[in-house]
């Protein structure tokens, strides 16, 4: 009934004999053209240039350090504030992956992409919910309290059929309850294959987990799909927050829908006083933002 499924293609292009001798080579220019046509988006094609066996070679090696990164524990959560913008009290939080590597924290912006690309996106997100559920069961020892944890969930990872299992069952294994852990998926990854999608968000939803679309405002979603998606939240993405107050149209707009449809409502990205003032009036309940926090690693974040 609300299928919406746009397949679409990439094509990358080699011409003989410039771009190689021997089919070997022009199927493998072809391919890194590919590659190259996909990550400019969806329905592109491209010819292929030399300097693209560059960038091949940074996804190679990067896609062979992830594998290293897992087996190495190289990953680490950090921890971002979500607050109640009446009663400024922390309510939840969000856990965001960073690399350890060399001594450097890498971003997530540089290596998740190529995780995606690569299919490797899919241990790291078991780590990730893992790793959360580890840390919820912890603050309830130490705290005999915990706050809810939400985790990114990629396009990818998403589609995989073992999402919902593994997360029940990690949620039993750690003696999680459900409503602890929330799922963030951007509103591109719902609307692959909202069919898919709807039935994932019942299961997920009537297990009892948090369902929080991510990005909010950024995809091409139709709204009329909205209100047949199981969610619990909507996070206004960062740049209609940034845009705030001058430009407040979006905001206001996902604001009314938000309440329309009855779903709690965080605004992402606040950065300063003003976007906070402007949200407050508005009737915005909960905000994230470097001005409340940075993402803090896990001790910082616990005091
Ligand atoms: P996101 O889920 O939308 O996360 C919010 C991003 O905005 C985070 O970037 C956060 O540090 C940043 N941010 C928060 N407040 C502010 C602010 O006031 N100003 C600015 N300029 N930025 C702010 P981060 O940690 O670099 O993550 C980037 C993206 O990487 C995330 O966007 C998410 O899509 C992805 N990501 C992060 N961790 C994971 C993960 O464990 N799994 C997956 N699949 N994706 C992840
Ligand atoms: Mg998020
Ligand atoms: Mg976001």
């Amino acid at each position: 009934m609300y299928k919406r499924q746009h397949p679409a293609a990439s094509i990358g292009i080699s011409i003989y004999p410039d771009d190689g001798n021997s089919a070997e080579d022009l199927i493998r220019h072809a391919d890194i053209a590919m590659y190259s046509a996909k990550a400019a988006g969806s329905n592109q094609w491209a010819f292929f240039k030399e300097q693209m066996t560059e960038r091949a070679a940074v996804r190679l090696r990067t896609e062979a350090s992830l594998h290293d990164a897992l087996k190495n524990n190289e990953f680490v959560l950090f921890f971002q504030p979500k607050l109640d913008i009446n009663t400024n009290k922390v309510i939840g939080c969000e856990a965001l992956i960073r690399w350890q590597k060399d001594g450097r924290i890498i971003s997530p912006m540089s290596f998740i992409p190529v995780a995606e690309e690569t299919g490797i996106i899919i241990p790291i997100g078991r780590w990730v919910i893992e790793q959360t559920c580890k840390t919820l069961r912890d603050w309830q020892k130490k705290y005999n309290y915990a706050i809810p944890i939400a985790v990114n969930v990629a396009s990818q990872q998403f589609a995989d059929a073992s999402l919902v299992p593994d997360i029940k069952q990690l949620a039993l294994r750690y003696q999680i309850r459900p409503e602890l852990l929330e799922i963030e998926i951007t509103e591109t990854s719902l609307m692959n294959d909202i069919e898919q999608a709807i039935a994932k968000l019942e299961q997920l939803k009537s297990a009892g987990f948090g369902i929080a679309v991510d990005d909010f405002g950024t995809g091409y979603s139709s709204l009329s799909y909205l209100r047949h998606l199981p969610i619990t939240t909507m996070k206004i993405d960062r740049a209609f927050v940034s845009d705030l107050p001058h430009d407040s149209a979006i905001a206001s707009t996902i604001l009314m829908l938000g309440r329309q449809l009855n779903l709690s409502i965080v605004a992402e990205g606040i950065e300063n006083e003003e976007q906070l003032n402007w949200l407050r009036e508005n009737d915005c309940p909960i905000g994230q933002g470097f001005f409340y926090s940075k993402p803090l690693p896990l001790d910082e974040f616990e005091n």
